[in-house]
């Protein structure tokens, strides 16, 4: 178990593609592990690969339903319509409003390298579309514009 630095927005690994994970390896399996680790530290409900640093096709995510650890995710399919706050770990203290499907069904792999479907509504929908951007290099800012703001994290405290 270990925390690892969290990539800042600026730091070019967060524009780049990731690579897709062939094998879960220990070192796979102990940076799950680590992101998940970190994503808690961080008080976040997401976090992908490049954000460590590393790039690779993989993403751990908590809406508050326990951690969930998707390997080379795929968005399947998506509907509807939700404008709302997002925020990322890589540009801390900032939030934006994006418009995201509200309906998101994808498909991942676990760390048994078995193919599962994961479906999502709401936050989930917004944070596996948020997570799965960040493999292909694209932040929530690209999308936010100008609504970027200043977050006021005291009541939170
Ligand atoms: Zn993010």
């Amino acid at each position: 178990m270990a925390i690892r630095t969290v990539r800042i927005l600026g730091d070019e690994i967060l524009t780049k593609k990731c690579r897709e994970i062939k094998e879960v390896t220990p070192r796979i399996r102990e940076l799950a592990t680590d992101m998940i680790d970190t994503m808690y530290e961080a008080n976040g409900v997401g976090l992908a690969g490049p954000q460590v640093g590393v790039l690779k096709r993989i993403v751990v995510i908590d809406v508050g339903e326990g951690p969930m650890v998707l390997i080379n995710p795929v968005i399947i399919s998506s509907d509807g319509e939700q404008i709302g706050e997002e925020g990322c770990l890589s540009y801390p203290g900032k939030s934006g409003t994006v418009k995201r499907p509200n309906h998101v069904i994808a498909k991942a792999y676990d760390l048994d390298m078995k193919e599962y479907t994961i479906e999502g509504e709401g936050l989930l929908a917004r944070c596996i579309c948020h997570e799965l951007d960040h493999l292909d290099g694209h932040m929530y800012v690209e999308l936010a514009g100008d609504t970027i703001h200043d977050v006021n994290y005291e009541t939170e405290e």
